[in-house]
C-alpha cells in the first residue's frame, strides 16, 4: 500500500524533528543552570580569601548558592517530565 508507507514516513520524519528540535524553555532552564553553578563555584572559591570576619556571611552566600543550583535543579527535572524534553 503506497499510501499507509507514505504516513509511516511521514510519522518518522516528525519524531526526528521532536528529537532534534530545542526547546526554549529547557535551553533557558540549562542556561540558568550553568549559571547558577559557575556562581556556586564562585562563592567556594572566595571562601579561601574571607578572614574570620568575612567567613560566616560567605559561608551562608554559598548555602544560598547551592540552593539556587539545587531548585534549578528540580525545575529541571520537572521540565523533563511534564515536557519529556
Ligand atoms: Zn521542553
Amino acid at each position: 500500500m503506497r499510501l499507509a508507507h507514505h504516513h509511516i514516513e511521514k510519522r518518522l520524519a516528525a519524531g526526528a524533528r521532536e528529537l532534534t528540535m530545542t526547546c526554549p524553555e529547557r535551553e533557558q532552564l540549562l542556561q540558568a543552570y550553568h549559571q547558577a553553578v559557575a556562581a556556586y563555584a564562585n562563592a567556594v572559591s572566595e571562601l579561601k580569601h574571607a578572614n574570620r570576619d568575612q567567613f560566616p556571611r560567605q559561608f551562608a552566600m554559598a548555602d544560598a548558592a547551592r540552593e539556587k543550583c539545587d531548585r534549578l535543579r528540580e525545575k529541571i527535572d520537572l521540565h523533563r517530565v511534564t515536557h519529556g524534553c
